[in-house]
C-alpha cells in the first residue's frame, strides 16, 4: 500500500504566488497517486503564520474547492520555523511521511519523486540539496555559504546548501515533537535526531511573485540562534582568548619589569590608553556572547509553547470540519 504523503508549506503575507503554487501541487498530487506513489489520503498542508494579506482566506477557498488541500491557521506570526514545526506536528497525527517545502515553490517539486524513492528504500530523512546558487545575489550568496562553514566550524551538524525542503517519517517527527526548545533550527536540529537519511539534490528557481520575506535582520538573527543553540564553541574561544592573554601579559610584566630595572621606563600613554581600550572592548564582547547564552538559558527555562494553533481545516468522510483550539 502507498504512504499517505503531507506536504507542509509554511505561509508568511503568500497572497501572490499561492494560486501557482496551488495549481502546480495538485497536479503533482495528481500525477503521484495516478502513479501509486502515494496514498489518496495525502495532503497538501498550508500553514498560515499569522499574514497580513487576503493568503487565509485563499487556503480556505482552496480547501472547499478540493479535500486535497488542508490549513492550519497559526494565531500571529511566530516565524518560518515555528510555522513548518506547527504542520509537521499537525500532519504526523495523520501521515506517514511529510515534506516540507516553502510556498513560493522556490524548490524544485520534481525531487518529491527522488525522495519519496530514497524513503521507499528505508531512509527516514531526506534532505534537499539545492544545486548551485545562480539564482541568489552575490551578498546572499556569500552570507549563506559562509554561514554554513561558520556553522559547522562552531559544531554544528548542518548539511551546506539544505535549507527547509526534506522530507521526514512519522517515527522521526515522533522524536522531534519530544524536543522541547524555544529556539528552533530544524535544519540543525533534525540531523541529531539520527536514522538512516539521504541527500537529494534539486534546482533552486527565482521567486514567481511576491517577495522574500527573509529580510538580512531576519537572517541574521537566524544566524545567531542556529550558533547559539547549538555550540558551546563561542565560550570555549573565550576561555582560548584569555589563556593568550594571560600569555601576552606574562610576557609584558616580565619586559616591564626588565625595562625598569634597566631604567628605560618612560611613562607611555599610548600604550596604556591602547591597552585600556584594547582590553575594554574584548571584555565587552566576551560579556556580550555570554550574555547570549543567559537570554537563551532564561527564555528555554519559561517552556512556552512555540505556537497556539486557531483553526484547523480538515475534510474527512465528506464532513467539513473546523476545529477552533487554543482559544
Ligand atoms: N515564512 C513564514 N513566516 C515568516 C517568514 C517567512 O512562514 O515569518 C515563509 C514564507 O511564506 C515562505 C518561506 O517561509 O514560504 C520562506 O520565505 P522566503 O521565500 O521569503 O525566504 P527566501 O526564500 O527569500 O529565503
Ligand atoms: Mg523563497
Amino acid at each position: 500500500m502507498s504512504s499517505i504523503l503531507y506536504l507542509v508549506l509554511p505561509c508568511y503575507n503568500e497572497e501572490a504566488v499561492l494560486p501557482d503554487t496551488a495549481a502546480t501541487l495538485q497536479s503533482k498530487y495528481q500525477d503521484l497517486m495516478t502513479q501509486g506513489k502515494i496514498s489518496r489520503d495525502s495532503k497538501i498542508m498550508f500553514v498560515n503564520d499569522g499574514s497580513r494579506d487576503r493568503t487565509w482566506q485563499m487556503i480556505t477557498e482552496l480547501f472547499r474547492r478540493d479535500a486535497i488541500f488542508c490549513g492550519v491557521n497559526l494565531s500571529r506570526n511566530r516565524g518560518h520555523q515555528n510555522a513548518v514545526l506547527a504542520g509537521l506536528m499537525t500532519a504526523k497525527e495523520k501521515a506517514d511521511v511529510v515534506i516540507s517545502i516553502d510556498a513560493d515553490l522556490q524548490q524544485d517539486v520534481d525531487a518529491i519523486d527522488e525522495m519519496l524513492e530514497k524513503y521507499e528504500q528505508g531512509c527516514d530523512v531526506v534532505y534537499g540539496v539545492r544545486n548551485a546558487r545562480d539564482t541568489d545575489g552575490f551578498v546572499k550568496k556569500h552570507t549563506a555559504l559562509g554561514f554554513y562553514k561558520l556553522m559547522q566550524f562552531m559544531g554544528c551538524e548542518v548539511i551546506t546548501n539544505h535549507a527547509d525542503y526534506r522530507l521526514m517519517s512519522r517515527r522521526v517527527l515522533e522524536s522531534l515533537s519530544q524536543y522541547g526548545e524555544v529556539n528552533l533550527f530544524l535544519r540543525g536540529l533534525i540531523p541529531t535526531i539520527g536514522y538512516p537519511s539521504d541527500i537529494v539534490y534539486f534546482d533552486v528557481r527565482e521567486r514567481q511573485a511576491g517577495e522574500s520575506k527573509y529580510t538580512m535582520g531576519k537572517m541574521l538573527s537566524f544566524a545567531v540562534d542556529g550558533i547559539t543553540s547549538f555550540s558551546i564553541r563561542p565560550l570555549q574561544l573565550i576561555t582560548l582568548l584569555g589563556f593568550l592573554m594571560l600569555l601576552v601579559s606574562v610576557i609584558m610584566v616580565i619586559t616591564t619589569v626588565v625595562d625598569y630595572y634597566s631604567g628605560r621606563t618612560v611613562p607611555g600613554w599610548a600604550s596604556s590608553y591602547c591597552s585600556v581600550w584594547f582590553i575594554g572592548s574584548v571584555q565587552l564582547l566576551s560579556l556580550g556572547i555570554i550574555g547570549e547564552y543567559i537570554g537563551k538559558i532564561y527564555l528555554e527555562t519559561k517552556h512556552r509553547p512555540k505556537y497556539h494553533i486557531a483553526s484547523c481545516l480538515w475534510k474527512e468522510k465528506d464532513i467539513d470540519e473546523e476545529t477552533e483550539k487554543d482559544r
